[in-house]
């Protein structure tokens, strides 16, 4: 059956991948003239590559995995060592790590927490400890149910120190969502962490050896080609036609290049497409529809990719950082974490700057200005004295609309993959699965919708098959 597919994210490439494995034939149409969505990437005009967002991949991503396995890219994700360590701002130049030894879990998350004694005191990680039992024990009941609080009341509900959320919390609040702890649904942060305390290897981390439209997106384009599908580039979906019933009869696809308009006929829809830009195109017809209307509550936060090349080394550390800065969330050396960035003399650093509402409007010549202020602190030997470090240039990227805000109450409001339109299917990381909006949750919402897709269609082919009797 021929499915099309507006978006090639990963939720949109990773739908076309499974469609075409059960017999169909995707037909993918993307608005760009780069793969990834969230996960693209240009090259500069000197060849260094500049990305959307830092990507980290985790042990806990099993669709993620599972996926480069049966594309055989599987040895393109360099794992690191099993650690989170940040900065520590009161002591700039040091760093404090949890280091995760190798032991089933959850007793290698408990080691590695008790281990560090630079962020948290004994009665700290006690009391914190005490506070996660019922998440442990009540598990993703639990966990969805305490989506009414921010990560800020859910620690006080629980009588857990303020210090506890300053200390590690707003680093990987940022980290999750770029907002701060009490912005953040508590679902978000207890989700993380139920799976890396429950997993052995859930928060080993792991990054792509290059840049992910080559090197994960082109994959999943040649794997669906191969089996007849196809993937157009500069292609928006523009309209959603309608037949009298309010099911789909076509999308109307922008050819940008030829400058004009394609009616796509197929037996099965799909929208691929971030949450605002779908609101977008949501059909007059469809906006009385529950499903549909709850959309309005879900809007993508704003978030700004910072790439900085110096002239020379300053730090050796092959690992993604959690800065603790106000205005930096995490960062890594992508000249020492990723293949294709290496250099042997010279940093990359890659910093994703959150919460990014107030400065995603000012110059990047500001953002930079704030950017660097904030390195002084972290790398204060780089930047004083004869041999200071020299920024040789800058990328910034600005996404205003990046994933949606998983503010308290958003759970309710995303939507299944299969709606109230028979022909009509959603794939993206804002759609109902259990890893959020991440990587993991767009892959595993474009696995869900091609399964759904898939019995839709078999319905279909029997329906057509008795009538034909
Ligand atoms: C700065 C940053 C850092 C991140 N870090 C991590 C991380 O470390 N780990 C992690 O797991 N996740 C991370 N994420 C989140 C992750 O990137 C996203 O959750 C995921 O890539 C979303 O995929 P998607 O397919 O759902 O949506 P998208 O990637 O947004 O894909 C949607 C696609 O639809 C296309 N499109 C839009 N309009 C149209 C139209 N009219 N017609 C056709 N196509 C259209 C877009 O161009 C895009 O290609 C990060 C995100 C950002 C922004």
């Amino acid at each position: 059956m021929r499915v099309a597919i507006a978006g090639a994210g990963l939720a949109g490439l990773t739908c076309a991948k499974y469609l075409a494995d059960q017999g169909h034939t995707p037909i993918l149409f993307e608005a760009r003239d780069v793969l990834g969505g969230k996960v693209a990437a240009w090259k500069d005009e000197e060849g260094d590559w500049y990305e959307t967002g830092l990507h980290i991949f985790f042990g806990a991503y099993p669709n993620m995995l599972q996926l480069f396995e049966e594309l055989g890219i599987q040895d393109r994700l360099q794992w690191k060592s099993h650690s989170m360590i940040f900065n520590q701002p009161e002591e700039p130049g040091t760093y404090s790590r949890f280091d995760f030894p190798d032991l089933p879990a959850p007793i290698n998350g408990i080691a590695a927490i008790l281990k560090n004694n630079d962020m948290l005191t004994i009665s700290e990680k006690l009391s914190f400890g005490v506070g996660l039992i019922p998440a442990m024990l009540r598990g993703q009941k639990y966990v969805e149910e305490c989506d009414s609080l921010s990560w800020s009341e859910w620690l006080r509900a629980q009588n857990i120190p303020e210090r506890v959320n300053d200390e590690v919390f707003i680093a990987m609040s940022k980290a999750l969502n770029f907002i701060n702890p009490d912005e953040i649904s508590s679902t978000v942060l207890l989700t993380a962490l139920n799976r890396f305390l429950q997993e052995k290897n859930g928060s080993k981390m792991a990054f792509l050896d290059g840049a992910p439209p080559e090197r994960l997106c082109q994959p999943i384009v040649d794997h669906i080609q191969s089996l007849g599908g196809e993937v157009h580039m500069n292609s928006p979906l523009k309209k959603i036609n309608l037949n009298d019933d309010s099911s789909v009869k076509s999308f109307s696809i922008m050819q940008t290049s030829l400058g004009e308009s394609n009616e796509i006929i197929a037996d099965a829809y799909v929208s691929a497409l971030p949450v605002d830009l779908f609101k977008l195109l949501i059909p007059q017809e469809w906006k009385g529809i529950d499903t549909f209307k709850k959309l309005d509550g879900l809007r993508g936060v704003p978030v700004i990719n910072i790439h900085l090349w110096f002239n020379k080394k300053l730090t050796d550390i092959d690992h993604l950082l959690f800065s603790r800065s106000p205005l930096l969330s995490v960062y890594a050396d992508m000249s020492i974490t990723c293949k294709e960035y290496e250099d042997p003399n010279r940093s990359m650093l890659e910093l994703v700057f959150a919460p990014a509402k107030d400065w995603i409007n000012k110059s990047e010549e500001a953002i930079i200005e704030a950017t660097m202020e904030e390195l002084k602190k972290l790398f204060p030997d780089h930047f004083t004295g004869n041999d200071q470090a020299v920024l040789r240039k800058y990328k910034v990227i600005k996404t205003p609309l990046s994933v949606y805000k998983s503010t308290p109450g958003c759970q309710k409001l995303r939507p299944d993959q299969k709606t109230p339109i028979t022909n009509f299917f959603l794939a993206g990381d804002y759609t109902m699965q259990r890893y959020l909006a991440s990587m993991e949750g767009a892959v595993l919402s474009g696995k869900l919708c091609a399964d759904k897709v898939n019995q839709y269609t078999k319905k279909l082919l029997e329906t057509n098959q008795k009538n034909a009797l």
